[in-house]
């Protein structure tokens, strides 16, 4: 469903991508792995224009997302952003709203539903997530894992068709680590289409249909989980296999 074609970025002189294409299939569940600074979070931000690449394109169901990519006009970031949501590492939740209105005020603000269906699916994403019982409660008196699986009922409220992870879990102890990737995994299992940069291998492992090791802002390697981690192409990827496995 989402095409992105040679995609570059560079800052000033450094190029910190270089050319990465990707087609990402409908249902399908893409691991972005790679060291720190190989550019995964830049890619996946170029992917929703939160960042904008030096040069490249992006193709929904085939077609352009954008006219003209070097000058995206509102309405087309809208609609990109409407399709393919994204959750952070730290999730950015507002203090001040109940877990509850966090994820209505988006609904009710593009004008989606009206407020009493916003507030329903509300509870029902909530549900999914595994927290009915928080939805009048404050951010502040919700676990960092909580608040993660509410960060991301916040990002499925828009119906996205397509998933971005950058290091959901990477803020959070390994144990409410789990929680958040049980959430992810189930998510995966009733066909979102999701890609995620992770450090989490065994996640990428289980869960991913396909994996890409990116280093220095090119994808080295690509393939199945069982291809990459167990057979790779380049010694530069045992190295960092063995570092994080
Ligand atoms: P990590 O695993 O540490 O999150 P990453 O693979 O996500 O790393 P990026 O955050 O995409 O890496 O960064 C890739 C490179 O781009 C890094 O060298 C970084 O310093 C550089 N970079 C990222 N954002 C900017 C920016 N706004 N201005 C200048 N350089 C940047
Ligand atoms: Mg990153």
């Amino acid at each position: 469903i989402l095409n992105a074609g040679s995609i570059s970025k560079s800052y000033g002189a450094t190029e910190v991508l270089k050319g990465i294409s990707l087609e990402v299939h409908a249902g399908e569940v893409i691991a972005l792995i790679g060291p720190s600074g190989a550019g995964k979070s830049t890619f996946l931000r170029c992917l929703n224009y939160l960042e904008r690449p030096t040069s490249g394109g992006l193709t929904l169901d085939g077609e352009q997302v954008f006219k003209n990519p070097l000058n995206p006009s509102k309405h087309e970031l809208v609609h990109l952003r409407r399709r393919v949501g994204m959750v952070f590492q730290s999730f950015n939740l507002f203090p001040h709203l109940s877990v509850l209105q966090n994820i209505v005020l988006a609904q009710t603000l593009n004008g989606k539903r009206s407020k009493k269906e916003a507030e329903e699916y509300a509870m029902k994403l909530l549900t999914q997530v595994g927290l009915p019982d928080k939805a009048s409660a404050k951010p502040s008196q919700c676990s960092g894992g909580q608040q993660q699986r509410i960060a991301i009922a916040r990002a499925l409220a828009l119906d996205p068709e397509i998933m971005l992870f950058d290091e959901p879990t990477s803020a959070l102890d390994p144990e409410i680590a789990d929680e958040v990737l049980t959430v992810m995994r189930d998510l995966a299992e009733i066909g979102m289409t999701m890609i995620v940069v992770t450090h989490e291998m065994r996640f990428a492992e289980r869960v991913a249909d396909r994996v890409l090791l990116l280093d220095r802002g090119c994808i080295l390697e690509e393939g199945t989980p069982q291809h990459v981690f167990t057979n790779p192409t380049h010694e530069r990827t045992k190295t960092f296999l063995q570092a994080v496995l």
